[in-house]
Order: C-alpha cells, then sequence, then structure tokens
C-alpha cells in the first residue's frame, strides 16, 4: 500500500510500491541504449486513453465535452528542456493516478519485474526492458522528473502528478486550466537532449508508432513560442490499409502493439471477411509465449473495434485455448453501442468466433505444411494451450490432432516431433492402440522403465509431459479409430507384438528360464509383505531390463492424473494404491522367487519387497513414504552383500 503524508491542502505525498520503487530504480541507472521506447509506451498510453474516452462517448455523448477531434500532441521545447506528451482521453481523477502509475498493473512489467527478481538482470537488465516494455515508468530513462496532468472526463477537478522517480510521488490539485486529457511533461536529462529534436522524435514514432490512429501532432517551441503544428503519422488504423501498402515493419510494430512481443510474428493473418457480416481481421500467431499465456482468467486477448471504435481488448472473439493469438477484429455491422457485458451472447460475435477460429486453424495448418521446423518452434510455445482445445472442444478436436506435434520415443534429432498421422503410419502389425506415458518430468517419463518392453518391440509411445495432458487423454476417444492408451495403467497387451530383432541379428535371443513356481511364490510373498501399500502384485509384460513398476490398477485412473487431481483436492478423488508388476526375467527377481519358493530367508524376501516398492515411487517421481525404514532396510541388505 502506498503511505502518505498531507503538506499543503492538497498536496499529498505517497510512497510507490515497492517493486515499482525497483522499477524506476532500473530506469533511472538504465543503461539501455534503445531508450527510444519510452517515446512508443507514452504514445501507446495516450492511444488507448483516447480509445477509452471514444468507447465512453457511445453512450454519453456529453463526456466528449465537445472536443471531438481525439488527437496526440507532442511538443518539444528545447530551453525549456520539456517534452510533452498530452491526449485529449479519458483522463484520470486523483485515485487513478495513484493506483495506476503507482503501482504495477500490466503482465508485461509484472513478467519483467519476475524476471529481474529471478536474478537475470546481471546477465543484462538491458535487454530485459527492451524485451518486455514496460510503460509509464519507462518515461524516467530519460527524464529526471515528470509531471502528469491529468482531469478524467465528466469529472472537474484537474490533478498533478510529480516524480523525480526516486521512491515516491506527489499529488495535488491542478488549478491552473485543467484541460481534459492528460499530459505528461518530461523533464529530459542532459544525456538525452536528443529527444528534444523534432526529426528524432518524428523518427521514432514512424519506426514505432505508425500503427496509431490517432492522429498524432508535433509542435516545436521556439524561443517561448508554439510553432506550426505538423501531424507526424498516417493516423489510418492499420488494418483498414490494404495488405500491398502494409511493410513488414509496420506489421511487426503492430504485433509488438497488440502482444507486448518483439520481433516478427510467426504468422499474419489479415483480411477481409464478406457475406452475411463484414468484419476486419488482422491477428497474429507469435513466435514465442506471451507473458500472459497462463493467466488464470485464460481470456482471449483480441481487440474488438467495431466501425473502427475501439469496444474491448478481451472480447473473447477466440476460445480460450487461442488466447495466443492476439490481433484486432472489427465489425462493420454490430452495433457501436454494444456493451461489453452484451458481448458474450451477441449473435454477430458468435457467428464471427465461429469464421474467424476455422480461419485461424486453416492458417496455422497451412504453415505447418510450408514450414515445419518453424511451426515446430510454435507449436512448443503455444501447444499446451492448444491442447486445452483438445480436451475441450470435441468439434475441433480432430483439426487440433492434425496440429499436434508430439515427442515419442521414436523422436530423433533430426525429427523431434512427430504428429499422430507418422504415429499410425508406423503402428506395428497387430498394435491396436495409441500408447502414452504422461508425467511432470519429460526426462524422467523418457527414461521409465514402463517404456521397456514397447522399446523392445519398436512400439512408439507418445511422451506427454504437460498437466492438460493428462486431461485430454482421458476423454478423447482416440485418433483415425485407435484409441488412446497409458501404459501406466492396467495390462499391457504386448504380447501380440512380435519383440524387435537387434541389428545384425536374426534370431531373437532366447528368453532365460523362468521358475513359474518360484515365480508365484514371490507374487504371493510380496503381497503378504506389502499388504495394503499396493492393490496387486503381477507380471509385467513391460519390463524387460528393469525389476518392477508400478502401474495404475485396470479400470482406475491414470496414475498421473491422479496424482494432479489429488493435488488439487478434487472431491472423491484420492491416490489410490498402484499395482506393482515385477519382471520374472530380471536376475534380482530370480533370486527372490528362488528364496521365496524355497521358503528360505522370508525377513530378506520381505525387505527387498519393500526396497523395491519404494524404489518404483523414487523412479515414478514420487516420494519414498517412510523414509527412515527405507534406509535401514538398505543399510540391512548392503550388510548382508558385504557380509558385514
Ligand atoms: P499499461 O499501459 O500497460 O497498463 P502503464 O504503466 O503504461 O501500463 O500505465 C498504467 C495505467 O495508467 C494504464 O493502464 C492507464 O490506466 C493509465 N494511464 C497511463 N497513461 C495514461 C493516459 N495518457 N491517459 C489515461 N490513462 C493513462
Amino acid at each position: 500500500m502506498a503511505t502518505k503524508t498531507r503538506e499543503k491542502s492538497t498536496e499529498e505525498k505517497h510512497e510507490f510500491q515497492a517493486e515499482v520503487a525497483k522499477l524506476l530504480h532500473l530506469m533511472v541507472h538504465s543503461v539501455y541504449s534503445e531508450r527510444d521506447v519510452f517515446l512508443r509506451e507514452l504514445i501507446s498510453n495516450a492511444a488507448d486513453a483516447c480509445d477509452k474516452l471514444r468507447y465512453e462517448a457511445i453512450s454519453q455523448p456529453e463526456i466528449l465535452a465537445g472536443d471531438t477531434d481525439l488527437q496526440i500532441t507532442i511538443t518539444a521545447d528545447k530551453k525549456a528542456k520539456t517534452l510533452t506528451i498530452a491526449d485529449n482521453g479519458i483522463g484520470m481523477n486523483r485515485d487513478e493516478l495513484i493506483d495506476n502509475l503507482g503501482t504495477i498493473a500490466r503482465s508485461g512489467t509484472k513478467a519483467f519485474m519476475d524476471a529481474v527478481a529471478a536474478g537475470k538482470e546481471k546477465s543484462g537488465e538491458v535487454n530485459l526492458i527492451g524485451q518486455f516494455g514496460v510503460g509509464f515508468y519507462s518515461a524516467f530513462m530519460v527524464a529526471d522528473t515528470v509531471e502528469v496532468r491529468s482531469r478524467r472526463a465528466g469529472e472537474k477537478a484537474g490533478w498533478l502528478w510529480t516524480s523525480d522517480g526516486s521512491g515516491s510521488f506527489s499529488v495535488t490539485e491542478n488549478e491552473d486550466d485543467p484541460s481534459q486529457g492528460t499530459a505528461i511533461t518530461l523533464n529530459i536529462k542532459k544525456e538525452a537532449k536528443e529527444f528534444l529534436e523534432p526529426l528524432k522524435i518524428e523518427k521514432i514514432v514512424r519506426d514505432y508508432s505508425d500503427h496509431v490512429a490517432i492522429p498524432i501532432k508535433l509542435i516545436e517551441v521556439e524561443k517561448g513560442k508554439p510553432g506550426e503544428v505538423r501531424q507526424i503519422n498516417e493516423a489510418s488504423a492499420l488494418w483498414t490499409r490494404a495488405k500491398k501498402d502494409i511493410t513488414k515493419e509496420q506489421y511487426r510494430e503492430f504485433f509488438g502493439h497488440v502482444s507486448g512481443l518483439f520481433g516478427d510474428p510467426a504468422i499474419t493473418i489479415h483480411y477481409r471477411a464478406e457475406g452475411r457480416h463484414e468484419y476486419q481481421v488482422l491477428l497474429f500467431v507469435p513466435a514465442e509465449k506471451p507473458y500472459d499465456l497462463y493467466d488464470p482468467e485464460r481470456r482471449g486477448r483480441q481487440k474488438l473495434y467495431v466501425r473502427k471504435v475501439f469496444i474491448s481488448e478481451d472480447a473473447d472473439i477466440l476460445p480460450p485455448w487461442l488466447r495466443f493469438v492476439r490481433g484486432v477484429i472489427d465489425s462493420e455491422d454490430m452495433p457501436l453501442n454494444i456493451s461489453r457485458e452484451m458481448l458474450q451472447n451477441n449473435p454477430i460475435v458468435g457467428q464471427i468466433r465461429k469464421a474467424v477460429t476455422k480461419r485461424v486453424l486453416t492458417e496455422l495448418k497451412k504453415f505447418a505444411k510450408k514450414d515445419p521446423i518453424a511451426y515446430a518452434g510454435v507449436w512448443s510455445s503455444v501447444g499446451p494451450v492448444l491442447k486445452e482445445g483438445i480436451y475441450e472442444d470435441m468439434e475441433r478436436r480432430d483439426e487440433l490432432f492434425e496440429l499436434a506435434r508430439f515427442t515419442t520415443t521414436a523422436s530423433t534429432e533430426a525429427t523431434p516431433v512427430r504428429t499422430l498421422a507418422d504415429y499410425v503410419a508406423d503402428m506395428k502389425d497387430n498394435q491396436t492402440a495409441i500408447y502414452y506415458i504422461t508425467g511432470e518430468d519429460a526426462d524422467a517419463i523418457s527414461a521409465s522403465p514402463h517404456l521397456e518392453g514397447f522399446r523392445a518391440r519398436g512400439v512408439e509411445v507418445l511422451l506427454l509431459s504437460d498437466p492438460i495432458d493428462s486431461f485430454w487423454t482421458a476423454n478423447a476417444l482416440g485418433y483415425e479409430g485407435k484409441p488412446f492408451r497409458s501404459i501406466t495403467q492396467g495390462i499391457a497387451d504386448l504380447d501380440s507384438i512380435d519383440p524387435e530383432a537387434e541389428e545384425g541379428e536374426k534370431e531373437t535371443k532366447p528368453k532365460s528360464k523362468i521358475d513359474e513356481e518360484a515365480t508365484s511364490s514371490l507374487i504371493a510373498a510380496m503381497k503378504t509383505a506389502l499388504g495394503e501399500k499396493v492393490s496387486d502384485v503381477r507380471e509385467s509384460k513391460r519390463l524387460t531390463d528393469s525389476p518392477v513398476c508400478l502401474i495404475a490398477g485396470d479400470g482406475g485412473l491414470d496414475r498421473n492424473l491422479e496424482k494432479l487431481l489429488s493435488r488439487q483436492q478434487t472431491p472423491g478423488v484420492q491416490v489410490s494404491a498402484p499395482v506393482l508388476e515385477i519382471n520374472p526375467s530380471h536376475g534380482l527377481v530370480q533370486v527372490l522367487a528362488e528364496q521365496a519358493k524355497k521358503g528360505g530367508d522370508t525377513a530378506l524376501v520381505d525387505d527387498a519387497a519393500r526396497l523395491l516398492l519404494d524404489q518404483a515411487f523414487i523412479l515414478d517421481g514420487e516420494p519414498v513414504g517412510e523414509p527412515m525404514e527405507f534406509a535401514k532396510r538398505m543399510t540391512n541388505i548392503m550388510q548382508r552383500a558385504f557380509g558385514s
């Protein structure tokens, strides 16, 4: 919370929220060479403020107070060393000034601060600033002090916010002729005086802010007098321009504006839909993860405009599983006075959603075909979100299966990801299911003993390590008539699939002889030793090298899904006792089986059974139930091994 002390009649001093103070410290001491970004940030805020006012004026026209020409003016005064960025947009009242310019709201800034907190700034705070774009506070990269004069549209009092960026700011009533909107005056640092040069300002605006649909005007003050007013941007909404008139740089800059990401988008989708409904679409699929991708709200981030009037920035035009797609949809035929609340149920929005979703999926498919390597990169950034669609959207499941890419046991350096179509094409004779294993750690699952029998037979297994994987695999019926089957659940039906001959070997290796009777005795002894810790002990078909593994009981939930659900405390879900499978051809198992058959050292068999169970838990990434007991038994067995 900001603390305050009253000084004069209206002046109040406030401390910045701790994170802001830290951020400001970075800005003030920034050695970042591309300080230009501050202007882009302030212009972007000013343009948003104009959009907001235009939206509010739809229902309350009087709020415009006759000032219908929304614009942004940049006034450079070399003598006074001030640069003022002013807009006649929505403005801020006292509380909004304190809240908006004293705390951190935007997710990009939060991500930036998280990165700073994670200590990455040492490797270059510098790049981080460029990477994230940190809004208003970037003004302190070029200014010693910043003054914000603002009056909220529709309110009488104007306010002045000032700060030197050193931990506190003050707010006082601005009594001298406050105009509606916001004017931000930067007292430019000596070493930043280049930003008072009109040519420099013009270049920055052209480079970064040309897409802004509101006129940006430049005024140069000479000898205390304002000179002519010059408009320095095109001020037409980018999406309304013809594709051929838009450069790659302009698309990139607009992409940066709507996504908070730098660099080029992977896919640009720009078209005009005609027919029953008319609308313009300019959407981007980013090559990287947007910072807010995992916000719990899972909101769409497409901006909705109606005939170039901004309506909402998270109108959920696309389903939540396409929330990484950023950009603008501008409807020609929706009513202007549509409230944000009404959007949800608006039939036109519904139809646009359907058509644009279809188009985005088509473009993704086209891109995947054209540039599989770049597509694999996109998939690795946003794939987990697209998989939510496999879980949620039955209707589009098959299309999403086409887009999905998987790391599997057949992945190689040359082809690190595989499609389900690849999988099905390479299925073994008699293989009826698509096998998968889920877990939280990609490395751990690829080393899991469960895979042994599948590897030995050359049966491909999907290695799934995103949390959502446990969910969609549980409810997707299958792909091309082949069901999905977890390899950590139920009985592995591998008998009908022949083991692969090892290279250069014609015959398969003869199996070491298994004493069935001894195995049965061991199973019985282990069941007694382990009691309720397991729901069953049985012979394994899936193990070739390891002695044991754990699987979920037949008909129960996949073990990983069960773990996830019980961690979320889903009612009715408890982690149930697993089945312990043993590998009768493993040397250790055979020795133990002999002991069990002879009825020899039962204490040894007992200890070994418990240790093997603990080992199986460890391999599944789970803690050992009783570490003290585990250590004691381990010591016991080692002592016997060394004969002490
Ligand atoms: P962001 O713009 O990403 O939210 P900023 O730090 O740049 O982050 O700005 C914080 C908030 O301050 C904005 O969300 C907005 O509410 C308010 N704000 C900033 N500049 C203006 C302006 N020129 N007019 C009205 N409000 C503004």
